[in-house]
Order: C-alpha cells, then sequence, then structure tokens
C-alpha cells in the first residue's frame, strides 16, 4: 500500500499539477491510509493527449496481439493476487478472504476478454446485389473514459479496462476517490508486463473535479460509469451534448420475494447475504424484502434472529465490514432517522456501532425495519449499506407490484417451490437480472449485466454484450467484379 497514490499517465506515475493531494481513510479504523493525488482538468487534458498518440498504434495491432497482451497482465494480477487483495481488504475494510474472492473474479474477467481478442466477431452475409458480398468488422471508438464506484473496486476496475482495451481503444479509468491504491496498482502490472504505454492511464480525484473534465472532454470518445443514478444523470446529460455514446451502470432497490411455499431457511440465508453482505454496499443488494402474509411474522423472527447472529468486523470470521466513508454512514442513519419519524419500526440495528471494536470505524449495524410503504423515502432512495426493509404481500399478485413498484430495475429474486410461480416472475418482474432461490446479486464474466428504469441507460456490460458499447460497428460491401453490375 504505497502512502502517496499518483497518476498513471503514459507508463509515468504524476502527482495532480496543481500539487494538491487527498486523504484517504482507512474505513475499519477512520486514520489515514494514504494521499492521493487531486487531479483536475488540466491532468486529464493532459492524460487525454498522452492516450490519443497511444491510441492509433494499439487499435491498429491485431485483436489477437491485444488480447496476448491483455492476457499478460490479467496473469500479472494472478501473480499479484495477494498484494492486491491485500489492497483491496485495507480500501475497503472488507475481509482479506473476500478480497481475495473478488481479485479472482476480476482475473477471470480479465482472461474471459482477453480471449475475445480471437473472437472480435463481426458478420459477414449476403447481399441483394449480384457480385457483391456485405460484412461488418468492429472497430475502436478512440479514448475511452471509465468512472468506477468503490464498492468492489478491482472488480470494477477489470469491467470497465479490459472490454475498453481489447476493442482497441486507449483508457483513461478515473479511480473511486475511495479506492484509489486499487486501480494504481493494476496501472504498476500493467507496467511490469509492458502494456503499451499511453494505453492504460489511471487518474486520481474527485468526481466533479477529475471526473467531470474527463466525461466533458471531446476528445474522449466513449463514456462508461458505475455509479450512482444521480451522477449517471449528469453524465448522460454531458455526453448527450456532442452525442459521445455512454453506458451508465447505476443504482439498484433490489426486491427478493419470499412466498408461502418456500424453503425458508434457504431464504432466510439468502435475504442475510444479499441484504448485508459487502456491508450492503451493492449494486445489487436486497434492500426491499417482500414476504407473504401468511408467514410473515414467522419468517421476520427467523431473520431477526438470524441476523443478530451477524459478526461485524473486517477479519475472515466477520460476516461484512464498515461501509467505505463517513459520509455515507450518516447519509444512512439520516434516511433511518426521518424513516422512524414517519411510522417506520427498526427491528434490529438502526444505528451506528459504537462499542470498543467499532467506534473508531465507520460501522453500520445490520439493520432491519418494517411498517414502512412502498412509496417511502427509504423504499425509494438507494441506501448503499447494511439496511434491509420487510413488507407483506397478501398473495404472488401483490408480491410482482410490489416488486416493480420502484423507480430501479436493477435486480430481483424470488424464493418459491413451485416452478409456476417462479417462472412467472422471472418473465413478469421489471429488472435487469432476476435470480431463483438464491440471492439478488451475483454475476459472470461471460453474462450481461445492466437494469432497466433509472439502473441504467439500457447497455449491458460485461459479456460480449460490452464490446458493443466499446467498438464501432462498420459495415463494408465489397464489389466483387464491376464489369459485372
Ligand atoms: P457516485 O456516483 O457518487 O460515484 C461514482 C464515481 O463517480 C466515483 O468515482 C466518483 O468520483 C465519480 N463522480 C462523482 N461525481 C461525478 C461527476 N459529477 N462527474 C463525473 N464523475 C463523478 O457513486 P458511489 O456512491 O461512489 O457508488 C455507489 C453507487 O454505485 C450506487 O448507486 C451503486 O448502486 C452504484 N453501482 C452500480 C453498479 C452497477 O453495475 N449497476 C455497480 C456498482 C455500484
Amino acid at each position: 500500500m504505497p502512502d502517496i497514490v499518483l497518476n498513471w499517465i503514459g507508463g509515468e506515475e504524476f502527482p495532480a499539477l496543481s500539487g494538491k493531494y487527498l486523504e484517504k481513510l482507512n474505513p475499519a479504523s477512520g486514520k489515514i491510509l494514504c494521499r492521493l493525488a487531486r487531479s483536475e482538468g488540466e491532468d486529464i487534458v493532459r492524460a487525454v493527449d498522452v492516450a490519443k498518440k497511444a491510441q492509433p498504434l494499439w487499435g491498429e495491432m491485431p485483436p489477437v496481439q491485444r488480447g496476448m497482451l491483455l492476457n499478460d497482465l490479467a496473469m500479472g494480477m494472478k501473480e499479484r493476487r495477494e498484494d492486491i487483495a491485500g489492497i483491496v481488504a485495507i480500501e475497503t475494510g472488507k475481509s482479506y478472504k473476500e478480497a481475495v474472492g473478488e481479485t479472482d473474479g476480476a482475473i477471470a474477467l480479465g482472461l474471459f476478454y482477453a480471449g475475445e481478442g480471437q473472437r472480435l466477431y463481426g458478420r459477414t452475409t449476403t447481399s441483394g446485389v449480384t457480385n457483391k458480398y456485405a460484412m461488418t468488422v468492429r472497430q475502436p471508438i478512440g479514448v475511452a473514459g471509465l468512472i468506477i464506484a468503490a464498492n468492489t473496486p478491482i472488480a470494477n476496475v477489470a469491467w470497465k479496462i479490459f472490454p475498453a482495451m481489447i476493442c482497441g481503444n486507449a483508457v483513461i479509468l478515473k479511480a473511486a476517490e475511495d479506492t484509489p491504491a486499487t486501480a494504481w496498482i493494476v496501472g504498476a502490472i500493467a507496467k511490469e508486463i509492458g502494456l503499451p504505454h499511453g494505453v492504460l492511464n489511471i487518474m486520481q480525484g474527485l468526481g466533479e473535479e477529475c471526473g467531470a473534465p474527463l466525461v466533458a472532454h471531446p476528445d474522449v470518445g466513449v463514456v462508461s460509469f458505475t455509479g450512482s443514478t444521480r451522477v449517471g444523470r449528469m453524465i448522460a446529460e454531458e455526453t448527450g451534448k456532442r452525442l459521445a455514446r455512454v453506458s451508465l451502470e447505476l443504482g439498484g432497490k433490489n426486491p427478493l420475494v419470499v412466498c408461502d411455499d418456500a424453503d425458508l431457511d434457504n431464504a432466510a440465508k439468502w435475504v442475510l447475504l444479499s441484504a448485508f453482505s459487502n456491508a450492503g454496499q451493492r449494486c445489487a443488494s436486497a434492500s426491499r424484502v417482500i414476504i407473504f402474509e401468511d408467514i410473515y411474522e414467522k419468517f421476520r423472527e427467523q431473520l431477526i434472529s438470524e441476523t443478530d447472529k451477524l459478526k461485524v468486523g473486517s477479519t475472515d470470521e466477520d460476516d461484512f465490514g464498515p461501509v467505505i466513508n463517513k459520509s455515507q454512514l450518516d447519509n444512512m442513519l439520516a434516511v433511518v432517522d426521518r424513516a422512524k419519524k414517519e411510522g417506520a419500526i427498526v427491528l434490529i440495528g438502526g444505528d451506528r456501532m459504537t462499542d470498543t471494536d467499532h467506534i473508531d470505524g465507520f460501522y453500520m449495524a445490520p439493520t432491519l425495519i418494517e411498517n414502512v410503504d412502498m412509496k417511502d423515502e427509504i423504499s425509494t432512495t438507494e441506501l448503499f449499506g447494511p439496511i434491509a426493509c420487510l413488507y407483506r404481500a397478501r398473495d404472488f399478485k401483490q408480491a410482482l407490484d410490489m416488486a416493480n413498484d420502484s423507480p430501479y430495475g436493477l435486480t430481483a429474486c424470488i424464493h418459491a417451490k413451485s416452478i409456476h410461480r417462479a417462472i412467472e416472475f422471472t418473465q413478469k418482474v421489471q429488472t435487469g437480472v432476476v435470480v431463483v432461490n438464491a440471492g439478488t446479486y451475483g454475476s459472470e464474466p461471460h453474462m450481461p449485466f445492466g437494469g432497466f428504469k433509472q439502473s441504467g441507460n439500457g447497455t449491458r456490460e460485461p459479456g460480449t454484450e460490452a464490446l458493443d458499447i466499446y467498438s464501432a460497428l462498420k459495415d463494408i460491401y465489397v464489389n466483387i467484379d464491376p464489369s459485372k453490375l
């Protein structure tokens, strides 16, 4: 873990031109962990210039060769797996065990896209005209501006940089200010394995100061963003002005429905994992648990009793750690307080943890709440913390209506033994991901993740679908023998 985290531009480390730094705190202890370059517009201009110069050679390199270099990068990450996981753990406060799992997922994703260098397919087809044939090819867009959240930092880095680079773009990644070193170490590995300089540039700084100028830069041809719906909307407006391509992976308020025929032990296990793992800091976390009336009381007591057993802390024996920073903690406490004033009942948790083991870190107790309406602030606002609300549903129809009664549409889950209920739910729920008898979260490198409604703008990452974001399709017609036309 470096004391000072700088920008990677053209394979070299640079402080911000202003010489300014930000402080990054350890979420488990509240103490300063490192300082990071506080980059601004002038730093972005410099990075875009470097990326623009590096891109043509990278874009002209056969995708198979680009794939080999990205394979080297993924293998470099594998060699440094413990170092990466150590940084992820200390920057986020999650356990080392969990950080290793996340790092392995990021490596798997890198290997998937490295392989795509051999499969960067277009189409060949027939033409309606004699002696002519038609095909499509994928071409790079140019410079890609990538902006990420801090919740699963190494996964977020990999989800953006690998698909953008395999398509032949030079990349400028704006790291999350809460996890600067996780992005930084990938830049260091890229240098070690000999990735051409300027293809992967990594910038540190705040969203408004460093992210916004990247989004607004006229030479950034594609912007891909993972973060809140609030910021996503601003990015859509800005990129819309110059009609730049944009991919938005945004927030969620994900329903998990527990039917009266569900295996309640399995359902309780998955409610807890979906609501609380990673301290609820998942776009796909379950924050709305919709329970059939007939089993509501029984299941509620089971959830309270299981939640009571959870261990909160940063070791491998704990179930989840702190949230990423104090402002996020304060924000969720304020929403819970307002809900209580409106009549919400806190069944367990509801507070910051202030015992001696937790007082210095940003720990929110696992929280279950009831007696709230689907239209209330707490039901419609993404809290991004270990908080879930419980709701009663009369029957399947009402549960489905409640699940769909949300401004978001990212993920959903149903617990039921009836195959009919399960299938009908997967067909009718308005989300981009739906799961039967497990959790609301979970994604795989080859599968397209993304949401309906305010959870995104309709794009999907990763999978081969992400190639559509980072490449431009070109139709090519070949007139084979003009004399025959
Ligand atoms: P955020 O939107 O505040 O910040 C995300 C990133 O955007 C950070 O790097 C930040 O510096 C940058 N940013 C902030 N303001 C900006 C601006 N004006 N211009 C450009 N960049 C700016 O989100 P957060 O609170 O850090 O992260 C949590 C959010 O991310 C949640 O809403 C969560 O659901 C979402 N998320 C979505 C997915 C997904 O795949 N859909 C995955 C992970 C997280």
